[in-house]
């Protein structure tokens, strides 16, 4: 259902940090997105449950996951997108033999859909929150204790807080609960940041951010709940500085991802600022990935996000 994937330790970001950069490249995933973690878990769960269909709303890597999870458990999957989905992702989706139906102007409309398709026979899939996907995105940090890393810190991007409760839930399960996590978004789609600074959960008019895998209007409660627990740090980065990260990940390590992935490689920078983390010598790098985007496409962003370039 998903893969031990690399642990590398990047010179060039550790070289520029001062500091040993290991990233945990989950966009080396069959899916390219660390999803198929959970998403593969709660799958396998709900098929022993009875589930006989697995169905999904997202378009994105959450949707790619549901279907190669079905694939792979030989359960048919319903993704429901709207008509904002690209052919590509939508192409992707079909590849993993799923049936994609476009339903709707936006994804609230399609995700209605999908809930209303649901039978009793059917498992739906949320992309981030169920205890079952944080149960297996944990997996990511026990693979890091088991190759003996043990990490000052660890950096990774929030959309609706599902990988943060995985990665906290792997550190506690590792006896880590006291290592700090960096929670990092984008402007735009910084409902997190948000919700912290408000001690409760907020909820985005909209999402402005090109990072759309970050783009949950609010995050899950757990998510929230868990700064209360343990140490939580939040960064947010501009949509141009996410692009960066990504730039340098292609240009250092020869690895596309989405901004999303990109916006925790660009918090990087921000860390030395966070008095807590000074004197952090191992931070792990959650190279979380995406499928959602190309070379072509991140210059065409970093193009758009240039300040420098007039735009009509
Ligand atoms: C899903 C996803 C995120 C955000 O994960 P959440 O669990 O929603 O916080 C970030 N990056 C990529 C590439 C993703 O697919």
């Amino acid at each position: 259902m998903y893969i031990e994937t690399p642990l590398v330790e990047s010179r060039a970001l550790s070289e520029r940090l001062g500091k040993s950069v290991w990233m945990k490249i989950e966009a080396m995933q069959p899916t390219g997105s660390f999803k198929a973690r959970g998403i593969g878990h709660a799958c396998a769960v709900y098929k022993e449950r009875g589930a006989r269909r697995f169905v999904s709303s997202s378009g994105g890597n959450a949707g790619l996951a549901v279907a190669y999870a079905g694939r792979k458990l030989g359960v048919p999957v319903l993704v429901v997108v709207p008509e904002t989905t690209s052919e590509r992702a939508k192409h992707l989706i079909g590849m993993e033999n799923a049936e994609v139906v476009v339903h709707g102007k936006s994804w609230d409309e399609a995700n209605r859909f999908a809930l209303a398709s649901c039978t009793s026979a059917d498992a739906f899939l949320h992309p981030f929150d169920d205890p079952l996907l944080w149960e297996g995105h944990a997996t990511m940090i026990d693979e890091v204790a088991r190759a003996r890393l043990e990490p000052d810190a660890v950096v990774l991007s929030v959309g609706g807080g599902g990988l943060l409760c995985g990665v906290a839930e792997g550190l506690r399960r590792n006896g880590w609960e006291r290592v700090p996590i960096v929670a990092v978004e984008t402007e735009g789609a910084d409902s997190y940041a948000r919700s912290l600074a408000a001690g409760e959960r907020i909820e985005l008019s909209a999402i402005t951010s090109i990072a759309t895998s970050l783009g949950a209007r609010s995050v899950c409660a757990e998510a929230l709940a868990l700064a209360k627990l343990r140490p939580v740090a939040s960064i947010v980065v501009s949509d141009r500085q996410a692009v960066a990260g990504c730039f340098e990940l292609l240009t250092e390590h020869r690895i596309v991802v989405e901004p999303a992935c990109g916006a925790s490689v660009a918090a990087l920078d921000a860390l030395a600022q966070e008095a807590e983390l000074r004197d952090a010598r191992n931070i792990l790098l959650i190279v979380c990935g995406g499928v959602g985007t190309s070379v072509d496409q991140l210059n065409r962003w970093r193009t758009a996000t240039d300040p420098n370039t007039e735009t009509a």
